[in-house]
Formats: C-alpha cells, structure tokens, sequence
C-alpha cells in the first residue's frame, strides 16, 4: 500500500502540522493558524472531518480532500469513528502516535482507500463505477484521483434502485394464543440465553421471572397486566426481560414490542436479541424487526428527485454518497441506523432531512419506488415478527393512529420506563405554530415557488380521485381555499414588519406581541425563548383568535368531507382503482384524519382563549429563540398529566406492558412512580418489583461535592472542570444544565487540555452529531466530552474511558409555565425534589456500566441539600470537600487506574 503523495493537514486545540506532498522531504512540520488558512487555501489538502477542521482553525470556508467523505463512498454503510485513530482501526493502520504523527496517517488512509478501488476483493464495488460519473460532472474533489482507479464494468452494473430488493405481500397474522409461562420454564429460557458459563445472576433470574407475570392471559378488558420493576444497574435486564418475551412469542405466536428512549439501548437490543432469536427464520422472514418512526428512513422517490437535480453544489455530492449507502444499507435508516452520524454534518446542510419523508407526502402505491421502499418494509416486517423493537413515541403514535390495527403493539415493554412520562408529554401535546401551520398549508395546496422537486398539494395527489369523484373535487378545491389562510412563505418578515396577511399570521403577530409584552423570564436580554401563560388575554386577543379558528374549522371541514369520498372509494371501489390505487387511497386517508385531528386540537385551543381555563392542560404562548434569533411563534397545550390521554391510548388496549428502568422510583417511594405509569387512570394497580443492583459501590464508586466553587463564577468554573480533567488524565464526562456556560467552560480550556494531549470534545460546540461525539469518547481514554441533557441519560461507556462524572450544578428545573403548573399540582417543591433526585441518579448511572468500573462523580455546588442524597445507590461514599481534595482523591484513583493499565498490559505481552 502507498501512501498517497499529497499534502495533508491537521488541526487540534494544541496545534497545526502540514505533511507536505513529498513524503521523503520534510516531513510533517507544526505551523501557525494563519498559515495552515492559506495552506489549504492554496492547494486542496488531505484532511479529515472539514467542519471539525474549519471550526478549530477559525476558517469557516476551509475545504480539501476529505478523508470521511472518501470513506463513505469506498465503504458505504460501515462504521468507522471519525477521527484519525477511529480511521487508523477501520484500515489496520498504526493509530498516529500524538497529533503531529497525523498528517502521515491521512496520507496512507488515503492511499489505502484509493488501492482499494482496485482490489478485486472490494465488496462494496458495485454501483461504484455509475456514482463516480456523476460526481465527476459535480467536480467532487476525490473524483479525479478515482477516475481510472475504479474500472468501468463489463456489463452495465446493478445500482441503487434495481439493486434494492421488493418486500412481500404478508399474510393477516391470527391473534396470540393464550398462554401462561411457568417460572421454570422462563428460567430455563433465560439459563439458554446467557449461556451455561455464564455466571448465575440471581437478581437477573427473579427480574425475568417476575416479567413474566405481564404475559399472562387479561381477566378483564380494558385491566391490562402492568408491571413496574425498577432494576439497578448490572442486574441484566435486556436478557432479564427478552427470556420471557421470546418464550411467550414461541408459544403464542403474538409480537412484543420493546420499547426504548435512546438510540444506544436500540443498538444494543438488536445485538442482545440474537441470542434468542435467528437473523432469519426458515422462510426468510426477519423475526426481530428495528421500528422507527418514518421521518427517519430515507425516501428513495426524494431522494431520486436529489439525483435528479433536485440539489445543487455540495448538495448534490451528498446525494450521491447518500445513494451508495443506500443501496449496501441494512434497512435505510438515516438517523441512528448505518448511515454514519457525520455525513450530514460534512455538508453542513439540512440535507439529510430533506431525503426523508418528514412531511407525510409519500405517495404509497403510486410512488415507483413503492415496492422497494423501506418504510414500507420496515412497516410489513413488523406485522409477523416476534419482537418489534421500537420508541416510547412511535409505540405512542401507533396505538394512537396506527394504519393498521394489527399492528397495534398490545404487549410492551417499556424499557428506559423513566422517560414514558416525557415521551408521552410531547406525544400529546398540541402546538398551533407558525412552523407547523406553514407546512399544513404546503401539504394541502403545495409549494409557493416553483420547485424542482416533487412536493405537490392534495389536488396533484388525488387528481384521479377529483376527476372521478365529484363531491370528493369540490372538496379538495374548498380546501385549497380555506388553506389560503394560513402563513405562507415569508411569514416571520411579514409579522415583524407589522404586515401580516390572513387571520393566521394576524394570531401569530398578536401572540408576538403579548409575548413580548408580558415575558419576565429573563430570557429578552439573553436571548433565549420568551413565554407567557395564556391568561387574562384581551379582547381584541380574543377576537383575533376566534377569527383564527373560523379560518381553521373552514378548513377541517372540507377534509372532513374528502375523507368521507375516499372511505366510500374504499369501499365501493371504481373499475378503475387497482391494489396500488387502494393503497394509495388508504395512504391519503389515514394523513387525512391526522390533518383533521391537528386541526380539531388547534380549534379546540383557541376555543379556550379568553374562556375560563381547563384544569386538564396547561397552555402558554411563546416566541422560540437561538440565540436571539427568532425562529418560531405560537400557542402550545400539554396535558398537567400526559399519562391520562396515554393510559387511554396505550394501556387500556394492551395486555401486558411492562416499564422497567434503573431509576423508576424516588428513594424508597413507590407512590410517584405509580402515579406516573397511568396505570391509576385506568383503575389498575401496577405489581411492583425491585431488583438491587449487584455492583459493590461502595468500593466502585464514590460522590464528591465540592463545597468551594462558587455558583455562577464562570472562570472559576472553567478551572474546577480543566483540574479535573488534567488530574483525572482525560476520561470525564461534564453535564451542564446551561448551554452558555458549557459553551463559555469549554472556550477557556479546550486549548490548554489539547496541549497537553487530552482532547475535549463538546455538544453544541462541535460540528458533530451526538452519538457520533459519544462514539469518540469511548474510543479515547484520554479524551473528556462535555453535553448536556441527551449525555445524562444516553451513554453506555464501560470501562477506562469513563472514570469521572462531573456535574456543574444541582440540575434545578427550568421555571418554565408548563413546570410551574406541574409543580403547583404535584406538591411544591417535593415535586422539584423528585425531579433532581431522578436526574442526578441517572446522571450517577452513567459511571458505573460494569463490576469493573471504578469512578468518581463530582457535584459543583457549595449548597448541596442533603434531601437529595438519598438518589444515589445505597452504600455509596458521599463526601463533602473542597476542590483540592476533590482533587486529591480523584488523583489517588488515577494513579491506581494507570497502575492497573500498565499491569494489564504487562501480563497481555
Ligand atoms: S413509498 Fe412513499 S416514502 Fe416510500 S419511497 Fe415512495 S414516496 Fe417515499
């Protein structure tokens, strides 16, 4: 393999170095950041992750060969952490030995890319030849090095749309039989999965048993089996649960559905479920199927129009790689599933949302691509398989609005139980925003401007409806009227130039102003969102608003009527309308109801302006702000209690549902748990069941609460949290309640930590997606990553990359309108108290994956109260110090860590 003969740059909070093209010359030499501007202005560079790259060097417009962008067209669809170490393992390269050993790397990466396009045993060469002529018309930068490296095939080559297989028709499934699983045999399943050398976990063995208990025959409709069961860190739960759930699908023949809130357990289930069940059964049908919402799998008809001329520029060249990795894709997932996290951010576009189908324009069976969509796979998949394994939102959704009855979910398991209530808060929500009305006016009467794409209204959707149908063309052209008034494009200019036009945006001019006029949060001068509570509006407020909802019931009603014609298609269907027109038809009706339903709620809404308030919901007004810029303006309603309209929703059709988590109750208090499961709405009481966790914290693990840094001292802040990370030698995890104190820590330390050798990453700081900054971080022991709330809950780090947890504060809840009632009906400030315990247990959870793990958790605040102790394990040293011997104490470990790693690797050689 030869290194590829071209110079190569790399930037990193500790400095610049430049390899330069001849590779016996000079070597790699360090340069200043104005240099490295102009060296890469000059002359296109080797570099990796540019976005990475522009934001250290300050250059906004930097631009070069990139290394990622070259690996996603060679390897689509494989995984590879994108940094140069993570590039080094995906090559059986030597990882770089520090910074300045980089640019070497980049060019051997490149050439061993480059040799591999001549490879004859490259398993991804197919479709390659037919993208590259594309993105040589585009001018990408690597296509003149390929050009010639990758032959033209003797035979025109099979590539995305005809290389993607069809799914198949699936058969009705009969309903589960009714089946009651003894303890034994449960325990026999869960002895298979783990393996007879696994350890005997007696915690793991209770939990399945007790699991078990959901799957049992209902005694009464609407009294589904509900199990709570809090299992500790370490108990085994994923195995602990999926003993009985692929027991009872053995014997029932039914489907469970588990349930999860982050992408990282998802991943971890699908590899976790192939100890019970086989990639494939006997006739090919998959029986563990990956379920997600559909705004996150791509659209293979957008993304035809993309590569069709539908995007321009750097787009464009997205859309091609885009391509490659949807034809080796497992299941076109392009949030969280193979398609890596950093490709969307290399094109510092919204390129990737705009593939998907975000919008409900699919056009089902009249779309070509229907028969090889993979929504529609993913959706016909989990109709017969055993285990859906799905979110806490999309199992919402389904029970709520799905297609298909069948493939309701009736057996859940909510795992990561903890977040059902948050789940099912923006599930049921309603907000009636300029945002979400524009697009409502898009779907119904289509684009303003002329657009390349295929973005059409209802009309052009059902234009052989219309011309069939009556009754059903007059009601598309009332709609299409009545659209008219909502907010079109331009919206935002309109209301902040006191120009708004229609009885919508005049709603959204009025909610600016008594937003603006009312709001004490604070948030006007630092530039976040501004809210006020939707009471004792004026009238001319009011009037407004009853104006607004006029317009609104204008509009539900010609739906209404649409929908009536197309059920009558349905069901005394025309010569005419063959299977694909069915399905089409079906498709329209069921975005249809969802229209209806939005627009009843938002009338319902603005029915209650000006009126006395419903108990039941709390609704505010708000103008949303980044950072001073305003981005959306609206009325927003959610439920005191989201777990009455989900415990009506999910609960009561279901059999069995389970929600397990490592924090469930608060201490020893199962009351608040209970009430927040919504089994009490329905008149059920949940079984109980908890399971200790079998880690020793008490020598593993020990809390720190630093009594000496003061709050709100920003430098002093920034030097707590860089003392911890050099003492610590990197591995921390910093969880921030403010963005602008994450931002303002980590621009006073990131530089000094690089210098000397430990990287520091952060969440809305890199240009990088979070899972993809979750990934860097466990592939570095030296490296620190700073995040907020998505970091608290969602790593999995076990072992030596994660050694410190340090939180910069007690996580108070924001005082928000909506929490400020919640806090009012849930008892003050034992609510608030609850709240934080949880927080601060599962940000404590994050420390301690593994009987191996050792760690300390660090607190950031001179007034911790002592009520909320208690959220952490029971036996866990908790000491009150001072930041010296903070860090004394974290010192001590880190010695005793890098003992044991030379130990290790001692013993290894
Ligand atoms: S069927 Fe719908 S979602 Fe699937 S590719 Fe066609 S338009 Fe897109």
């Amino acid at each position: 393999m030869a290194a590829l003969p071209l110079p190569a740059l790399h930037a990193s909070h500790g400095g610049c170095w430049l390899r330069e093209k001849d590779l016996t010359g000079l070597g790699t030499r360090p340069l200043s950041k104005g240099e490295a501007v102009m060296a890469a202005a000059d002359t296109p560079l080797l570099i990796l992750n540019a976005p990475l790259l522009a934001t250290r060097l300050g250059y906004p417009d930097l631009s070069g060969l990139d290394l990622l962008e070259l690996y996603a067209f060679v390897h689509p669809a494989r995984f590879v952490v994108p940094t140069p170490k993570g590039l080094a393992h995906a090559l059986g390269l030597a990882e770089p030995e520090g910074d300045a050993d980089v640019p070497r790397l980049l060019q051997e990466a490149a050439g061993a890319l480059l040799d591999m396009c001549e490879n004859g045993a490259w398993s991804e060469r197919e479709g390659a030849w037919t993208s590259l002529q594309s993105l040589v018309r585009m001018r990408w930068p690597w296509a003149t090095l390929l050009t010639g490296r990758i032959r033209k095939p003797e035979r025109a080559e099979r590539w995305l749309f005809t290389r993607l297989p069809e799914w198949e028709e699936t058969p009705e499934v009969p309903q589960p039989r009714q089946v009651v699983l003894e303890d034994e045999e449960v325990l026999q399943r869960l002895a298979s999965l783990t393996g007879s050398t696994a350890e005997q976990r007696p915690g793991q063995r209770a939990y399945a048993v007790e699991t078990a208990h959901a799957f049992a025959p209902r005694e009464r409709s609407g009294r589904p089996h509900v199990l709570l069961a809090q299992a500790g860190t370490g108990i085994g739960k994923t195995l602990g649960y999926l003993a009985p759930t692929s027991l009872w699908t053995e014997k029932a023949g039914g489907t469970v559905w588990v349930s999860t809130y982050t992408k990282a357990l998802q991943r971890q289930l699908r590899a976790e479920s192939r100890r019970a069940w086989p990639e494939r059964r006997a006739d090919g049908t998959r029986p563990v199927v990956v379920r997600k919402g559909r705004e996150n799998y791509l659209c293979l008809l957008n993304l035809e129009d993309a590569l069709q001329g539908g995007f321009n520029g750097r787009a464009a060249i997205l859309a091609q790689l885009v391509a490659r990795w949807a034809a080796y894709s497992q299941d076109g997932d392009m949030i969280g599933g193979d398609l890596p996290g950093w490709l969307g951010t290399l094109f510092r576009q919204r390129g990737i949302a705009a593939l998907t189908d975000r919008r409900g324009e699919c056009v089902y069976a009249g779309c070509p691509h229907y028969r090889k969509c993979f929504i529609e796979r993913a959706t016909r998949a989990s109709v017969g398989a055993d285990l859906v394994i799905g979110n806490h939102a999309l199992v919402m959704v389904n029970a709520a609005r799905g297609r298909d009855p069948a493939s309701r979910p009736t057996r859940v398991v909510f795992d990561e139980g903890h977040h059902v209530f948050d789940a099912a808060d923006s599930t049921f929500a309603a907000a009636l925003t300029g945002a979400e009305a524009i697009e409502l006016r898009r779907w119904v009467i289509g684009p303003e401007k002329a657009s390349k794409g295929r973005r059409r209204g209802l009309s052009a959707r059902l234009a052989d409806v219309a011309s069939y149908d009556e009754a059903g063309a007059k009601a598309i052209a009332a709609a299409r009227e009545a659209a008219e008034a909502l907010p079109g494009d331009g919206w935002m200019g309109r209301i902040a130039e006191n120009a708004a036009s229609g009885p919508l945006e005049e709603l959204l001019a009025a909610v600016r102003a008594t937003v603006y006029a009312r709001d004490e949060s604070g948030g006007q001068e630092a530039g976040y969102g501004l809210e006020t509570e939707a009471a004792s509006l004026e009238g001319s407020f009011v009037e407004i608003a009853q104006g607004a909802r006029a317009a609104l019931a204008e509009l539900r009603q010609p739906l209404i009527r649409l929908g009536m014609r197309l059920e009558a298609l349905l069901e005394e269907p025309p010569d005419w309308l063959d299977g694909p027109g069915r399905a089409r038809i079906e498709g329209a009706r069921h975005s249809l109801t969802w229209r209806v339903d939005t627009l009843g709620a938002w009338e319902s809404l603005l029915d209650r302006m000006g009126g006395p308030a419903d108990p039941e919901y709390v609704d505010w007004l708000a103008v949303d702000r980044s950072e001073a810029r305003e981005f959306d303006i609206g009325i927003h309603r959610r439920w005191l209690d989201p777990m009455k309209p989900f415990a009506q929703v999910v609960l009561e059709p279901a059999h069995g549902v389970v929600m397990t988590s490592a924090t469930l109750r608060d201490g020893e208090d199962w009351a608040k748990a209970i009430a927040r499961s919504g089994a009490p709405n329905i008149e059920v009481m949940p079984r109980l069941s908890i399971h200790q966790s079998p880690f020793d914290y008490a020598t593993q693990a020990e809390v720190l609460i630093v009594t000496d840094v003061p709050k709100g001292d920003i430098p002093a802040l920034s030097a707590a949290f860089g003392r911890l990370i050099e003492t610590s030698r990197g591995g921390v995890l910093g969880l921030f309640t403010a963005i602008r104190r994450l931002r303002a820590v980590y621009g006073r330390i990131a530089d000094r930590l690089a210098r000397g050798g430990l990287p520091l990453y952060a969440q809305h700081v890199d240009p990088i997606d979070t899972g993809t900054l979750v990934d860097i971080f466990r592939d570095d022991p030296a490296a620190s990553l700073l995040g907020t709330d998505a970091l608290r809950d969602g790593v999995d780090v076990q072992g030596d990359s994660l050694r410190l947890v340090v939180m910069e504060q007690v996580p108070w809840p924001r005082p928000t309108i909506l929490h400020r009632a919640r806090r009012l009906a849930g008892g003050g400030s034992t609510y608030d108290d609850t709240l934080i315990r949880a927080k601060l247990a599962q940000a404590f959870g994050r420390l301690i994956r593994s009987r191996e793990d050792r760690g300390h958790f660090v607190v950031l605040s001179p007034a911790f109260p002592s009520r909320l102790l208690s959220a952490f394990p029971a036996g866990t040293p908790i000491r009150r110090v001072t930041l010296e011997e903070a860090l004394q104490r974290v010192a001590g470990h880190a010695q005793g860590a890098t003992a044991d790693r030379a130990e290790d690797s001692q013993s290894l050689s």
